[in-house]
């Protein structure tokens, strides 16, 4: 299938790579729509409705990726939804071994949270990477416009959640103490001498000092994405782990390429296996040391491999 969805030939032998999945009912299939971010104009999602109407059941349902699903769309109307979507710029999604659509929050644009413009990562990395192959298994991508982690980024492949690095400039506080309240993880106390004392162990880049301060004594130092590696969600989930701190957002895609280029080499061989597992096998040395010779002053010197989330709790009947 043409990526512009134009002048659309339904791959019928490869219809799960293309985003259209088999339901129960005979002929039947759920579309998946491709919403990088979960943004979705009101133009487009009219659009969606009409051919909702005309082609699938009474109603669409919402992915937990943020994806729109068309419901009991009969195989033989493939090229006419694709091509009427299209219309509106709509695509159709991907599944199976591929990068898939990323997800995010709404970012900087309009929550106050936000310290990172999460919608336009997502849509870069989107046009870059979507579909590309991966070889073994699903390859999933998230963006959290802050430490809250509102989209549960370290549980994606790839997790990228904004950050800020505070500094602060003693001579234009007046010692106030919101800044000390209002830091969650107390990476600031108010010292003796009503001044606030910064330590960076607990401090996790939130940033809300920076917000608080009356006077502007705190100010960002640095800014960008924080980048856990190797979560997953499923039959035996894990919680990616930290391997680079303040990634500029310009070049996120490129970190999601060289992470690629290692899973691709590394899994090789290793049948369905996703990059949580791999590097659990490979180590989190050899996939940081990959990284470190292109992002020196992001990758961090050291880290653990992804956590096991345990699931299966209680006692068994
Ligand atoms: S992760 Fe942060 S920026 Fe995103 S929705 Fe949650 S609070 Fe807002
Ligand atoms: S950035 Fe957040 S965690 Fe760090 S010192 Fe400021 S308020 Fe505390
Ligand atoms: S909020 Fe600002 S002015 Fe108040 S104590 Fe903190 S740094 Fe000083």
């Amino acid at each position: 299938m043409s990526d512009s969805n134009k002048s659309i030939k339904i791959d019928l032998g490869n219809l799960k790579a293309g985003g259209f999945i088999k339901e129960r009912g005979k002929d039947l299939f759920t579309v998946r729509l491709r919403v990088p971010g979960g943004r979705m104009s009101i133009p487009r999602l009219k659009k969606i409705a009409e051919v909702a109407e005309k082609y699938g059941g009474e109603f669409v349902h919402l992915s937990v990726r943020q994806s729109i699903e068309l419901i009991n769309i009969n195989f033989k109307d493939f090229d006419v939804v694709v091509e009427e979507l299209g219309g509106a710029s709509q695509r159709v999604a991907s599944c199976g071994a591929r990068v898939r659509v990323p997800t995010a929050c709404g970012g900087c644009e309009y929550n106050p949270n936000g310290l990172v413009d999460t919608q336009k990562s997502a849509l870069q990395v989107d046009e870059k990477l979507f579909g590309t192959p991966t070889g073994h298994h699903k390859f999933k991508v998230a963006f959290a416009g802050c430490p809250f982690d509102c989209p549960k980024s370290a549980t994606n492949d790839i997790g990228f959640q904004g950050a800020v690095y505070p500094a602060l400039d003693s001579s234009n506080c007046i010692g106030c103490g919101l800044c000390a309240k209002s830091c969650v993880p107390k990476a600031i106390v108010m010292g003796d001498d009503d001044r606030p004392v910064f330590a960076d162990d607990p401090c996790i880049w939130c940033g809300d000092c920076i917000k608080v301060c009356p006077t502007g004594a705190w100010r960002e130092k640095m800014r960008g994405y924080t980048v856990r590696i190797g979560g997953k969600w499923g039959r035996n989930p894990l919680v990616g782990t930290l391997f680079a701190t303040f990634l500029p957002e310009e070049r996120v895609a490129d970190f999601i390429s060289a992470v690629l280029e290692w899973y691709k080499q590394k899994a090789e061989g290793l049948g369905r296996i996703r990059l949580g597992d791999t590097i659990i096998k490979e180590g989190p040395e050899a996939l940081l040391s990959h990284l470190r010779t292109q992002f020196p002053d992001n990758t961090v010197t050291e880290t653990i491999p992804p956590q096991v989330i345990a699931t299966q709790v209680g006692t068994r009947p």
